[in-house]
């Protein structure tokens, strides 16, 4: 293992009232020395504070502390050394320099907590619950990472692992007695082990759909006829909100989303910037742009005037753009405007027309009658993906992909069970399994995969 000695800033780059920066690695001590003069540093121990100056040559740079962190006690489980100084950018620079004249290098992006992850004190679910914790912008976010950042998910995952291992030694085993046609693997146990993993497996996943509601939010479309009463619908919903617009960059290419929250929970507007300028566009919406829409999206919103006389356009336009994962919430439009045996009406017609399950609700943005009741359906849908037997909830893209790809090892494992294919076949389908469930914990892992996860964190993490 590679430990020369890294250096950064910890702390965010600004004017603060303290920085820290953070060295951590073999010569962590002796590069921290040469600026610290009035301290052996060596003959300190572990989480031990000092005060003092910190020196370029003769010059001080600033008033310090030094906090020590010996090996293994630490969070790289090397020596490390942090150095809290007065929060100026330009100070922590010169420190930084000092530090790289002593010796040190600056550290890559993530760096500290990859050394945390190879050097053991951690596991990849972790380290990346590290980079979650930071970026928790709201409670629920921050109690899944938090869980996770305990081992949550890698916990639930081991058990499994560990049972599925003892069955692959086994089968290993009749390969090596492969002449004597024996089964030293119990294959009903083993179909049982199964079953159990693929419903463990089935409600993690199941969960990462809360799970990304909480992390990213759910993606809402807004779609309906020109003068349907969109834009009007989401000023009204945005009313009390101060809009945030933000360039969320990696769903569409710079779709700008307005985000709105209820009772604690986000909601991306999917493209709402494009409704305010295409509101006065007379041209239908296309099916192809309401497809692009919604593709990305959660929870269809579709509005209909109540006043309509034909819905059958809208109805064709449901019906194609409809889909088992996708939330669909059908609002007639403007009831302010007609009598309410009108709005029945509409209301029995997408019933008759549309089998899916959907909710219909009768609004009027313009006298904000029944929008807390859009806001309530909206919360409730997020809400109901909690999954009951589950506590622990997926909100990582790639462990969400591993589980998805174990799940299909297991079919594939109890299909190999089945058709009683070849005990070699078995062996192999096993190993995949017990891989993809490694790759989550990163029992099993590359440097690709490493250097993607890391390379996302900020220096000095
Ligand atoms: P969009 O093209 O779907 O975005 O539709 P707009 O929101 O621009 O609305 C079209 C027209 O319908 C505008 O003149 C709105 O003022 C009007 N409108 C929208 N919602 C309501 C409503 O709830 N009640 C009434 N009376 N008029 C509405």
């Amino acid at each position: 293992m590679n430990n020369d000695t890294i250096c950064a800033l910890a702390t965010a780059n600004g004017v603060g009232a303290l920085g820290i920066i953070r060295v951590s690695g073999n010569e962590a001590l002796p590069v921290v020395q040469k600026s610290f003069p009035g301290k052996k540093l060596e003959k300190q121990k572990s989480h031990t504070l000092h005060y003092g100056y910190f020196m370029d040559g003769e010059e001080s740079i600033d008033e310090v502390m030094l906090s020590i962190f010996l090996a293994p006690k630490s969070f790289t489980t090397e020596n490390s050394v942090e150095i809290a100084f007065h929060g100026s950018p330009h100070i922590g620079k010169r420190i930084l320099e000092t530090l790289i004249k002593n010796g040190a290098r600056m550290a890559k992006a993530g760096e500290f907590t990859l050394r945390a992850f190879i050097n053991g004190r951690i596991d990849l679910s972790q380290a990346e619950a590290i980079a979650d914790v930071i970026a928790s912008e709201n409670e629920a976010s921050r109690k899944v990472a938090i869980s996770q950042l305990k081992g949550g998910i890698t916990n639930e995952i081991s058990v499994l692992r560990t049972d599925l291992l003892n069955f692959v030694s086994l089968i290993e085993l009749e390969l090596d007695f492969a002449e004597e046609d024996v089964e030293f693997a119990d294959r009903s146990a083993l179909n049982l082990l199964l079953d159990k993993i693929e419903s463990k497996l089935h409600s993690l996943i199941d969960s990462f759909q809360y799970g990304n509601a909480i992390k990213n939010g759910t993606a809402v479309a807004i779609i309906g006829k020109p003068n349907a009463g969109k834009s009007t619908l989401l000023n009204a919903l945005l009313k009390e909100e101060r809009a945030i617009v933000s360039n969320i960059a990696g769903t569409t290419r710079d779709t700008i989303e307005e985000v709105l929250h209820i009772k604690g929970h986000a909601f991306r507007l999917i493209d709402t910037a494009g409704l305010r300028e295409t509101m006065d566009e007379i041209e239908a919406i296309g099916v192809k742009k309401a497809r692009e829409k919604v593709a990305n999206a959660n929870v269809l919103i579709y509005l209909a005037d109540a006043g309509t006389e034909d819905f059958s356009e809208d109805i064709e336009m449901i019906r194609s753009l409809v889909r088992e994962d996708l939330k669909l919430i059908i609002c007639a439009t403007k009831i302010d405007e007609v009598f309410p045996a009108q709005h029945e009406k509409a209301e029995s017609i997408f019933r008759d027309a549309i089998p899916q399950e959907f909710d219909f609700i009768k609004i009027s943005a313009v006298e904000n009658q029944n929008i807390q009741d859009l806001k309530n359906e909206l919360s409730s849908y997020v809400e109901q993906l909690k999954s009951q037997e589950n506590n622990v909830v997926i909100t990582n893209q790639r462990h969400y992909e591993a589980l998805r790809k174990s799940m299909e090892a297991v079919h594939k494992v109890k299909e190999a069970i089945t058709f009683r294919i070849s005990t070699e076949l078995l062996a192999y389908e096993l190993r995949n399994a017990l891989e993809y469930l490694g790759e989550i914990s990163g029992e099993v892992t590359n440097d690709e995969v490493l250097g993607n996860i890391f390379s996302k964190f900020c220096i000095g993490k």
